[in-house]
């Protein structure tokens, strides 16, 4: 009864069982309160708002754009299915990268063309220029910074992607709070095949599946045919409308703290020794042990309490590398004190 590509896949697979730190989700470790008022107003009985104005409005005022530029979807995975839905493939990526923009392809018997990463996970333009003129990609994803290597990409290479791109390039700056590189977003004028995307789950608000493509107005409008009526639920759109118009001074301390400890807990990290530290322009970074398996490792961090994520044997490039969320300073500084012991146990034995 299922489709043959379909059958193939893997579902996304989330940890969920119980530990004492998770470091493991590239989670935000700092949530909001949520205020009675925001909610109070909210129709059980009304569909929401389709055209998410309210909040498309602020987004509009914070980014420096008109509404008319920015779609809204139930986080960014579901503007993802909607852009390769759009343009159909073949689907170009560098690899590894998020898995989404693979799955979604798959799931849509589009043709892929994942082009690997250098061994300092920076991309291999020639490799990414010579695909382009040969297939012919409708679409590029370039997730700058790139999960799960941490890296934001040469800005100067992406542009070069973009022009010589005829389909569209999708830039997706999930974790654009957290790097210094310029935001594509002031470029969107000067090109006809660019798309932004943004999300605000990696920066306090994933519970509420808030996710974006900026872009064109006319390829926006396009894109938005395929939007499913009512995506965004009442409740996600009122809390954002709240907290973006109230907390944006507390948004900005939660992003500047995270960097703050990413920097600490490398730094500290850097000092044991014993492991490779790949550098991050992110909420989270990679580690390799030079001594010991990323799978012994993961298993210890796991038997003291800490979940981070381990990519094993399904991600070649990244086998032995461990993905380490930043948490809050508590959380860091138990999982620095794990690590110490682990790697001191392993010095001595
Ligand atoms: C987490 C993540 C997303 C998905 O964000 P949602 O808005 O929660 O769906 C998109 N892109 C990248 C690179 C991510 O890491």
């Amino acid at each position: 009864m299922i489709k043959q590509n379909i059958l193939k896949l893997s579902a996304y697979k989330v940890n969920d069982f119980a530990c004492k730190v998770r470091l493991d989700a590239n989670e935000s470790p700092f949530g909001f309160d949520i205020s009675p008022e925001a909610i109070k107003t909210i129709q059980t009985n009304k569909y929401p708002d389709p055209e998410a104005r309210e909040l498309r409005a602020i987004l509009s005022k914070m980014w420096d754009v008109a509404p008319e530029n920015i779609l809204h979807g139930n986080g960014s995975d579901e503007l993802i299915y909607y852009c390769i839905t759009a343009t159909g493939g073949p689907v170009l990526y560098p690899t590894p990268t998020f898995v989404m923009y693979g799955i979604i392809a798959e799931s849509l018997s589009e043709a892929t063309y994942p082009i690997a990463l250098n061994k300092d996970f920076d991309l291999d333009i020639d490799a990414i220029i010579k695909t382009i003129h040969e297939k012919n990609p409708r679409i590029i994803f370039i997730s700058s910074p790139n999960n799960p290597t941490g890296n934001a990409f040469d800005v100067e290479q992406i542009h070069r992607i973009i022009k010589e791109s005829k389909g569209l390039v999708v830039v997706d700056e999930a974790y654009h709070a957290f790097s210094d590189k310029p935001s594509f977003m002031s470029h969107i004028g000067s090109y006809d095949n660019l798309l932004v995307m943004k999300t605000l789950s990696k920066v306090g608000f994933a519970a509420l599946r808030l996710g974006f493509i900026i872009g064109r107005e006319d390829i926006i409008r396009e894109i938005n045919k395929l939007r499913l009526p009512y995506n965004l639920n009442s409740f996600s759109q009122a809390i954002a409308v709240d907290l973006l118009s109230k907390k944006q001074n507390e948004l900005n301390e939660n992003i500047q703290t995270i960097i703050f400890e990413r920097n600490r807990l490398i730094e500290k990290l850097s000092a044991l020794g014993e492991l490779k530290i790949y550098p991050s322009d992110s909420n989270f970074f990679l580690i390799k042990p030079v001594d010991m398996k990323g799978a012994e490792l993961y298993g210890k961090l796991l038997e003291m309490g800490v979940a981070v994520k381990s990519f094993g044997a399904a991600v070649p490039a990244l086998d032995d590398c461990l993905r380490v969320t930043v948490g809050n300073p508590d959380e860091n500084t138990f999982f620095l004190e794990c690590m110490e012991k682990i790697l001191n146990t392993k010095r001595t034995t």
